[in-house]
């Protein structure tokens, strides 16, 4: 492994790992000293094709050849594909395209109080986790996040994830909209318990609240499904999208169902570089590879697979998540020693939290590939429960 010096020019917000990357392929990567690493992080649940997959990197260069940027103020053909091709994916949703997934929470949040008038209350969960501007922090549901920017944006409730109790007594007439994720990729892994997004959902018809679902952790594919809603049988009105979405290229997207986009009027929102031309193409591949490979399949087989592997590794752990998006709880403090050993024998996985090691995969990741990484993690074990 490559030890970089950390950089002085770059600020310090990241506990970076001492490892420069300078190729990958698939689920490979490669650092500056030629050393290869099976990358089970993807970049944050981004790589979601693979790394550098030929179709994707194909369609970033023919775009990049044509045209890369003219702003919103102008149609382009790359954003009007990829908006009817989500729209197809989610029955007929509207789409805002932006750059980030803190960027899509902002226009959701923004929607939500465009549509709701004299109701502009959001209801968001604990543990929950949005982004890093100021709204998206303000629906994040993690105090140490939150305290060191405060005071942040106001009418923002937060309530236990998993408990429709308190939920419908967080709801009322002056409520905008619940904010949530469907499962909490950042907190953890957190699955809420079965039929919680069915009680979510009906309590937001009564109380005539927007339901938003932040799904730029669980969507497009990651979890088995194009979004996670899909297994619960639950429709969202506002849907979060980002990371996997172009496969590595900046894009978000705020999308809401027909009723609910017309909120918006000419002026109320914007972004420069949105849906621009060449992350859109790399968004329209990255939908084709997932549909054309089988993907979605892929994930929920191989997540399969990952869950059994790290239970039999870690039997008194919660090993929970779905698709490949997967977390297991350690029996200490221990993720960030495990990942630190994992990434010295060539293995990517990430510390979500202290006592949780989260492991979401480029979904083209092989059951040889999985397994690899299980003997790794078992040998790091055995290493570090001996310290
Ligand atoms: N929402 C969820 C559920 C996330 O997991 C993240 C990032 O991890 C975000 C929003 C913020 O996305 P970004 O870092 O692209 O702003």
């Amino acid at each position: 492994m490559t030890v970089a010096a950390p950089p002085a020019a770059l600020m310090q917000t990241y506990r970076r790992w001492p490892v420069e990357f300078v190729e990958g392929r698939g689920c490979t990567l490669v650092d500056a000293g030629g050393k290869r690493y099976l990358d089970l992080v993807a970049g944050l649940a981004v790589a979601s094709a693979g790394h550098c997959h030929p179709r994707v990197t194909e369609a970033i260069a023919a775009q990049a050849r044509r045209l890369v940027h003219v702003s919103n103020l102008y149609l382009t053909e790359p954003a009007q594909r990829l908006s009817a091709r989500l729209a197809g994916l989610t029955g007929g949703m509207q789409s805002f395209f932006c750059t980030s997934g803190a960027e899509a929470v902002e226009c959701a949040l923004k929607l939500a109080r465009r549509h709701g008038g004299q109701a502009r209350a959001i209801v968001a969960t604990d543990g929950g986790f949005h982004g890093r501007t100021l709204g998206a922090l303000s629906v994040t549901g993690q105090p140490a996040k939150r305290a060191p920017f405060e005071p942040l944006v106001g009418d923002v409730t937060h309530v236990p994830f998993g408990d429709a109790d308190a939920l419908a007594a967080a709801l009322g007439p002056g409520t905008a909209a619940v904010n949530l994720e469907p499962i909490q990729g950042e907190a953890g892994v957190v699955v809420p318990p079965p039929g919680y997004l069915q009680s979510v959902r009906a309590l937001c018809d009564q109380n005539g609240a927007l339901l938003v679902l932040d799904e730029v952790q669980t969507g497009v594919g990651r979890t088995g499904a194009w979004f996670a809603y899909e297994h619960e049988d639950v429709r969202p009105d506002v849907l979060c999208v980002a990371k996997g979405l172009a496969g590595g290229l900046p894009i978000g997207a705020c999308l809401a169902v027909p009723g609910v986009a017309e909120a918006f009027v000419p002026g109320d929102h914007g972004s420069t570089f949105g849906g621009g031309p060449v992350a859109a193409a790399a968004a329209l591949a990255v939908l084709d590879v997932i549909e054309e490979e089988g993907l979605r399949d892929r994930a929920r087989d191989a997540g399969l697979r990952l869950l059994a592997g790290l239970g039999r590794i870690w039997p008194d752990g919660e090993v929970r998540g779905r698709g490949l998006l997967v977390g297991v709880t350690l029996p200490r403090a221990a993720a960030r020693a495990v990942a630190a050993l994992a990434l010295q024998r060539g293995l990517l996985v990430n510390d979500a939290a202290p006592d949780v090691l989260r492991v979401c995969p480029p979904l083209v990741v092989t059951d040889d590939e999985i397994d690899a990484a299980l003997e790794t993690l078992e040998e790091v074990w055995d290493e570090i429960r001996e310290t």
